[in-house]
Order: structure tokens, then C-alpha cells, then sequence
């Protein structure tokens, strides 16, 4: 049995006490019945780090280096991340590879130093629009996922939690419908079956874009979604917990 998980993305959204309220108010609604995780701007990983010590309250980075240490100006290590005791790194959303131009390659040399440091990746894929329209959604997604596919082991994809993002829902409002999701996790499903059965029983597979309070809990129904994770909606502790309720 898969259990859910809800995951905040903040992007490059905080300030201290913006990042002390929202982490206290998650933390006071002691939420129970999902698994809970934030990725807060690194300049407040020791803060969610701190404010979140003994709590059942996951925390990650939004993103970390292909490298391991040295002369990369600016680029912040696995390593580091692991010594501030984060569990978790994002890798691979939209955002980074169409602005950051993150590409596959890049984005299994960042799963497997995630793996590596004994915490979880949580790989984002998803098509665009033009891609969708165009009858290429499972193909692209296919694609993004290939390389984890062929080269990751089974026992290593216990550590991995696949968010299925269609680029045209995510901060635009418009959400895809409990089908289409569905339709695409259960294909993402049938993929991880390739590698086996037990891997397509446990991995878990988030769908993000657009969820709020008002439409998770459809989405959440849905027999392979397990869980979401939240951009804008994840800025705002009522709106977040209101998920999580979900
Ligand atoms: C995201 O950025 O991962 C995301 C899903 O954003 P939003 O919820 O704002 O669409």
C-alpha cells in the first residue's frame, strides 16, 4: 500500500518569517493521515532543518549539483544537503529544464548522487502544451523517464518518488482532470513494471499542476496518484493543510 504524499514547493518564494510562520503552522497542524514534505529556497534549509528536527515532517532542496565538491561557483552539493540532514531533493522540474536547460542527462547524474546520500529524489516530468496538442504526451514522458528506467536498480527506486507535472498546469490555474492524470500515472505505472512488478507497486507517483484544497481530493482518488506536489498553493498554510486533509 503506497502512502500518499503531499509536497510543498515553495520555488524561489520566502523571506525568515514568511519561512518560520508557514513551517510552525504546517508543523501545529499535525497532520497524520499523509506523509509531508516541503522544499523551501536553500537559504532556509537550516531554518525547515531546525524548526522541523523530530517532527514527521520531511524536508528538501529544490535542486543540487551534478558534482560532488570543488571549483563550481554557486552550484550547492549533495553532500551539503545530506550534512544539514535534508531527505529529500527535487530534480528535474519544468521550471529547470526549460529555463535552466536541465537535461535528462543531468537529471540521472543528480538521482544517483541523491541515491548515493541514502535520500530520496523526487524526479518531475511532463509535457508541454504544443507536446500534448500534438498527441506526444506519453512519448515525451516516456522519454524523460528513460534513462532512471535502464539504469537504475530496484532496490534504488525505493528511493525515488516520480511527480508527473504537465507543463501547461503548472501556475497557470488550469489543472488536468482526474482522467488525464490518471490516464498518465498509470501509464508511468506500466513503465516502472518494466523494471518490475514490485517497483510499479511501490514507487510512488505525485501528480502537480494547479492543485488546491478545492480539487485534490478528486485527483487524490484516483487508483495511481498518490499524493500532489504544490507550487502556489503551497505558500499559504490553510490552503497547503487543506490538501493535506484531502
Ligand atoms: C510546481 O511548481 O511544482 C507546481 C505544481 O506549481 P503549481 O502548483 O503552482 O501549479
Amino acid at each position: 500500500m503506497r502512502r500518499l504524499l503531499v509536497a510543498g514547493n515553495w520555488k524561489m518564494n520566502a523571506s525568515t518569517d514568511m519561512a518560520k510562520a508557514l513551517l510552525s503552522d504546517i508543523l501545529a497542524a499535525d497532520v497524520q493521515h499523509c506523509d509531508v514534505a516541503v522544499f523551501p529556497p536553500f537559504p532556509y534549509l537550516s531554518l525547515a532543518a531546525d524548526t522541523l528536527a523530530d517532527s514527521a515532517i520531511q524536508f528538501g532542496a529544490q535542486n543540487c549539483s551534478t558534482a560532488e565538491a570543488g571549483a563550481y561557483t554557486g552550484e550547492v552539493s549533495v553532500g551539503m544537503l545530506q550534512d544539514i540532514g535534508c531527505g529529500m531533493v527535487l530534480i528535474g522540474h519544468s521550471e529547470r529544464r526549460s529555463l535552466f536547460h536541465e537535461t535528462d542527462a543531468a537529471v540521472l547524474a543528480k538521482t544517483e548522487r541523491v541515491l548515493a546520500a541514502g535520500m530520496t529524489a523526487v524526479v518531475c516530468v511532463g509535457e508541454t502544451l504544443d507536446q500534448r496538442q500534438s498527441g506526444y504526451a506519453e512519448l515525451i514522458v516516456k522519454q524523460q523517464l528513460s534513462a532512471l528506467l535502464h539504469q537504475l536498480t530496484e532496490p534504488q527506486w525505493s528511493q525515488v518518488v516520480i511527480a508527473y507535472e504537465p507543463v501547461w498546469a503548472i501556475g497557470t490555474g488550469e489543472t488536468a482532470t482526474p482522467e488525464q492524470a490518471q490516464q498518465m500515472h498509470a501509464f508511468i505505472r506500466s513503465l516502472l513494471a518494466g523494471v518490475s512488478q514490485k517497483v510499479a507497486d511501490e514507487t510512488r507517483v505525485l501528480y502537480g499542476g494547479s492543485v488546491k484544497a478545492a480539487n485534490a481530493a478528486e485527483l487524490f482518488a484516483q487508483a495511481d496518484i498518490d499524493g500532489g506536489l504544490i507550487g502556489g498553493a503551497s505558500l499559504t498554510a490553510e490552503e497547503f493543510l487543506g490538501i493535506c486533509r484531502s
